[in-house]
């Protein structure tokens, strides 16, 4: 079917083709490979869509006659295809060729040019950072002994503990219908609950099972939450009962407070933490100072998965330490907006994080033979696939940081502490208890 084609329009046909028969669910390849004893062949055959000879199948006299060697009137077909084709002209008119040419090549078009197909739905895969840290380990056992002293007698408890000589050791305990509840071994003779609890009937009560019942969950709760007022005590932190957060007093003498604080793997760095508010005009005190402060609260997560969550808050005052009365604050000004995307806001949890871990990658509540160990070199981060929002995303970098020597010598300490038998103990009366 030579007829003075001319060479592009061939190459461009063939390569259009992909060097394969058009007929629909051919796909026969016309191109048979060497073998040892014959060179490749083509049996790809040209075929004409509207015929060469006016006369012939497909003929039409009115077809612009320079157009039809051309390759855009031209199809590759196989042998067989081809002599179907001439063979029954009226099954396979000029209309029907057309389309299979058309529906062939863009058939090669979408294998070779991937990119031509339609493009995928734009999905953006990001880390959302979270505002909590995993609670690496926690106290198994709570250990309860009978006492005499109530729960209204806290204060004079508290003033015949044995206070341990290492001041991150924490002391926290509840007083219930005549029990002592501790996470410190109430069995250890040197304990510093000994003065004012029986050494008779000492329980030892796996915290799981405190965590399977709405109280005792409550009362494990208060006790992590009093190991944390204790910790932050620590840390110069005042604790508000009425709103149940932490917060930086003045410092001594009224004056405005700023700390020293040791971002994770950094330089130290130094922030404002309590400031009275300033006119604008007159550069005068407005009798109202802000103070960061942070609620921190224990979460079950997920069943035996506990997590700690920052929130940073602001505490006000008139005068650096007597509280702003509540109809002068709104409810709104003292919770710092959380988003998605709010840098300042993810900023100050990293504050929070680094202040309370005193520049380490644990934060951990020690009492004596346990504790707990709050892993703080990572915000929890999940990540979400969505369409996102142009010009929304911020990166913002979840530091990391690796343990040292010191620090690991510190969490070993700690897991080792944990380390304990955990035996299941009768718990005598079921203590229905208010967290306070
Ligand atoms: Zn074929």
């Amino acid at each position: 079917m030579g007829r003075d084609i001319s060479k592009k329009d061939t190459k461009l046909l063939c390569l259009k083709s992909g060097g394969i028969c058009a007929f629909p669910n051919c796909r026969k390849s016309l191109i048979q490979e060497e073998t040892d004893k014959d060179n490749p062949v083509i049996t790809g055959e040209i075929a004409h869509i509207v015929a060469y000879e006016p006369g012939g199948p497909r003929g039409d006299a009115t077809f612009p006659k320079q157009e039809l060697n051309k390759h855009t009137n031209l199809i590759l077909l196989c042998g067989d295809h081809h002599k179907l084709i001439d063979s029954q002209p009226n099954t396979y008119s000029i209309r029907v060729l057309q389309a299979m040419k058309q529906d062939h090549e863009a058939t090669m078009r979408s294998l070779h040019q991937p990119e031509n197909a339609e493009p995928p739905v734009a999905v953006i895969k990001e880390s959302l950072h979270s505002s909590l840290l995993a609670v690496s380990y926690l106290p198994a056992v709570v250990f309860a002994a009978s006492s005499e002293y109530n729960d209204r007698q806290k204060h004079e408890v508290r003033e015949r503990i044995k206070y341990p000589s290492d001041r991150w050791e924490l002391t926290p305990f509840l007083l219930r219908e005549g029990h002592l509840f501790a996470f410190h071994d109430l069995q250890e003779e040197e304990n510093p609950f000994r003065s004012v609890i029986s050494n008779r009937d000492i329980q030892i009560i796996p915290a799981q099972e405190l965590w399977s019942s709405a109280e005792g969950k409550r009362r494990y709760q208060a006790l992590l939450n009093y190991a944390l007022i204790k910790y932050t005590t620590g840390l110069n932190l005042q604790y508000d009962p009425a709103h149940r957060r932490y917060f930086f007093p003045a410092a001594k003498n009224k004056d405005e407070r700023t700390v020293i604080y040791r971002p994770l793997n950094q330089n130290q760095s130094k922030r404002k933490v309590a400031w009275p508010q300033k006119q604008k005009a007159t550069g005068k005190n407005k009798n109202l100072w802000i103070h960061l402060a942070t609620s921190l609260r224990f979460h079950e997560v997920a069943p035996l998965r506990w997590c700690l969550s920052i929130r940073p808050e602001r505490h006000f005052t008139s005068d650096g330490c007597t509280p702003l009365p509540p109809k002068q604050i709104g409810r709104r000004s003292t919770r710092l907006k959380a988003r998605m995307y709010n840098h300042p806001y993810l900023s100050e949890v990293h504050f929070w994080r680094d202040y309370l871990s005193r520049g380490k990658p644990q934060i951990i509540l020690n009492f004596r033979n346990q504790s707990v160990v709050i892993d703080t070199t990572q915000l929890l981060t999940f990540e979400i696939e969505w369409p996102g929002i142009a010009e929304d995303t911020k990166p913002f970098n979840n530091q990391v940081c690796n343990h040292d020597l010191f620090s690991y010598s510190e969490l070993m300490q700690a897991i080792e502490g944990e380390d304990r038998d955990c035996q299941d103990t009768d718990e005598d009366g079921e203590e229905e208890l208010d967290d306070e």
